[in-house]
Parts: structure tokens; sequence; C-alpha cells
């Protein structure tokens, strides 16, 4: 057996909500919705890292016709945990985005500021059209609209792990995607 699965960390893990066969198979399916509906135009993937890492790399291999990648670092600041919609660039795409027709391809959408955001930044910068992929939502948290075009998986609202997503940097290698068991981020000193 090869790979980090739950079994490998469940002393920390609550329970799966997204196995890996169900991931794979969303993706599969959505990769080929795209690859029809891009079939005539050079489409660009666009990343947000470092969550939406897995989910590119299999989307992309998924996928049957050929495509572009880029990666951007953004960070936003809120008051907590909740994201304020200013966003700042860590790492900016290496790609001149002008007339190109992007996918931009996210692990999760929360309150929806960071997308709404990079929707708008991109579009700024002159791409000919802009599509949301999002592996994974929480619908209840969602405070602005955002117009996701293919949509993977729904969940509730609780932090989940695993498929890119981390907790302090761990468990983004954890082949499904899972929700902590409340101690680990209440943590000792909490
Ligand atoms: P939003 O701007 O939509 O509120 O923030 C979305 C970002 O917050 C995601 O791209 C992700 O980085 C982070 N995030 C939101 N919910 C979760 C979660 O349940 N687990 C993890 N690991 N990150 C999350
Ligand atoms: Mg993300
Ligand atoms: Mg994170």
């Amino acid at each position: 057996m090869v790979g980090m699965r739950i079994a490998d960390v469940q002393d920390e893990i609550d329970h799966e909500l997204v196995s890996k066969e169900q991931i794979e198979r969303k993706i599969n399916e959505i990769a080929a919705l795209v690859s029809e509906e891009y079939r005539d135009r050079d489409l660009l993937l666009v990343a947000v890292l470092k969550g939406a890492v897995n989910t590119l790399a299999t989307f992309s291999q998924a996928l049957s016709i050929p495509v572009q990648l880029d990666f951007m670092s953004l960070s936003s600041y809120g008051s907590g945990t909740v994201s304020s919609g200013t966003v700042t660039i860590r790492q900016d795409l290496s790609t001149d985005v002008r007339g190109r027709h992007i996918l931009i391809v996210e692990d999760i959408v929360d309150s929806g500021r960071t997308l709404a955001w990079l929707v708008e930044e991109l579009k700024r910068r002159g791409a000919a059209s802009v599509e949301i992929f999002a592996l994974l939502e929480k619908p209840s948290r969602r405070e602005v609209e955002v117009d996701v075009k293919y949509h993977g998986y729904e969940i509730p609202d609780e932090f989940v792990v695993g498929f890119g997503l981390d907790y302090n940097e761990r468990f983004r290698n954890l082949d499904s995607i899972a929700v902590l068991k409340p101690e680990v981020y209440q943590g000792v000193n909490a």
C-alpha cells in the first residue's frame, strides 16, 4: 500500500467526508465536460496555491485537450479566521492573461471572497473569459455571490483537510477529504 490514508492518521481524523474514489470520479466527470466545452479554444487553468494543487494535477491529467497551467498565491486578511475580501498577491501568475480563456481550479469555496476577488482581477487584466471549477463548496458559509460553473461536492460547515487542504500545513497529502477531530485544532494551548 502506498500513499497516506485515513488509517495512517486516524488518531487525528474524526471521519471521512469524500473518498479518494469519489474525488476521482467527480474530477473525471468534470474533465469530460470541460474537454468538450474548450475543444476549440486554448484553455489556461489557474490554480490558487497551495490547496488546489492536488485538484489541478488530477484534473489536468483527466482532460483530453492540451491546456496551459499557471499558479497564484493569495492571502486574505481579516479579523480572526474570517477572510475579509482584502486579498494580497503573494506570488503572481507568470502568464499574460489578456485575451485568454481561463478556468480557475479551486479546492474549496467558503465565503467566496477570495474567488470573487480573483475573478474580477483576471477580468480587469483582460481575460476573454473566466470560469470556475470548485471541488468543494460550503453553501451555508457563502457571503458573496460567485458564479461557480463546475461543481464538485457540497459539504457541511465543517473544517476539512486532505487532497491539498491543510491544517497548519499538515494533511495536504492525505488521499481523501476528512473532518479533523476538534481537539486537533482546539489544540493544547487553546
Ligand atoms: P473564502 O474566501 O471562500 O472564504 O476562502 C476560501 C479559502 O479558505 C479556501 O481556498 C481554503 O484555502 C480556505 N478554507 C475554507 N474552508 C476550509 C476548510 O474547511 N479547510 C481548509 N483546510 N481550508 C479551508
Ligand atoms: Mg483555495
Ligand atoms: Mg490553508
